[in-house]
């Protein structure tokens, strides 16, 4: 019929083909990354209330040879809709292992935990509590050295599911935290089930927490929420000496963001972690 043709015809827009040839182009060539070697991991430095290196984020880059550095936002959510963050988030979880247990061999990074950033469908798989301590045992580290960062969401969203796993994980001895926390809609009595050893305060809150009195309240109250679950508290998005006085006052323990170091490649951040223990 006439009507089935035109819409046929607006199928085949110029415009909305151009736009799923480039993302066919770009799974494929997220695949062969994966394959060839593009992916790395960054690394930023986590510090405590006295600016000393206590951990690390791990954080996911694609090095694309024409392209140049490409963030994780431009390519973990097509990621997770072709299902290629399960083999990513795989080769994530083996390189930060990896290098922990290179870090044994180094007594400037030896104290040092790693965390790792975990996707939601990552966490859902049937055997993704295997798949890390299968990590783990791989590179004989000491599990107490690995941290997983799970977001609000990921959590909340099969609460009973995440229980068992983060209890089993914990059980085995790997650390938790909560990414973005409070940006999501966690209520106290979820967060007092949960089997966390850290809660991490979104930037988006740090962001104005000297000059907005609203993002101050809710700052000191993730803080007290902390202290009385005793679960660590880290601040991230940490961008000027004013911003960290203020965390420091409100007894925010860990830290992370610019003002310390921007992710960066390995032989730079264990550059910065020598010329730290030198001064
Ligand atoms: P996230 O886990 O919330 O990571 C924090 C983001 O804030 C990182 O962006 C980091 O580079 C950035 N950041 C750190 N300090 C500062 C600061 O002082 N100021 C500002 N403005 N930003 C700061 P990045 O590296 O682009 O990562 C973005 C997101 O991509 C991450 O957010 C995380 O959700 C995701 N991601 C990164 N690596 C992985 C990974 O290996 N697996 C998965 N599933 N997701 C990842
Ligand atoms: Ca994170
Ligand atoms: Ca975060
Ligand atoms: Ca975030």
């Amino acid at each position: 019929a006439k009507n089935s043709g035109r819409d046929v015809i607006r199928f085949f827009d110029p415009d909305m083909q151009a736009a799923i040839e480039a993302r066919v182009a770009m799974e494929e060539e997220l695949r062969a990354a994966l394959e060839n070697g593009q992916l790395r991991l960054y690394y930023q430095v986590q510090v405590d209330n006295s600016r000393h290196a206590q951990s690390a984020e791990a954080l996911l880059r694609w090095a694309h040879p024409r392209r140049g550095l490409i963030p994780p936002m431009q390519f973990i959510p097509l990621a997770e809709e072709t299902g290629l963050i399960l083999p990513i988030g795989h080769w994530v979880l083996d390189t930060a292992c990896a290098q922990l247990a290179k870090w044994q061999a180094d007594p400037a990074a030896r104290h040092l935990t790693l965390a790792v950033n975990v996707s939601a469908k990552q966490f859902r798989q049937e055997d993704f509590v295997q798949q890390v301590t299968a990590a783990v045992e791989r590179h004989g580290i000491n599990p107490l050295l690995l941290k997983l960062e799970l977001t609000e969401s990921t959590v909340l969203e099969n609460t009973d599911d995440a229980i068992t796993k983060m209890s089993a994980l914990k059980e085995y001895g790997v650390k938790l935290s909560l990414d973005d926390f409070g940006t999501g809609y966690s209520s106290l009595s979820h967060l007092k089930r949960l089997p966390l050893d850290q809660i991490k305060i979104d930037q988006s809150f740090v962001r104005d927490v000297t000059t907005d009195n609203g993002d101050a309240v809710m700052v000191m109250t993730m803080v007290d929420l902390g202290m009385n679950f005793e679960v660590e508290v880290i601040a991230e998005g940490v961008e000027t000496e004013e911003q960290f006085k203020a965390l420091q006052r409100y007894g925010c323990a860990s830290l992370q963001g610019y003002l310390f170091s921007k992710p960066v490649p390995i032989e730079q951040f264990e550059a910065l972690l020598h010329q730290g223990k030198r001064r």
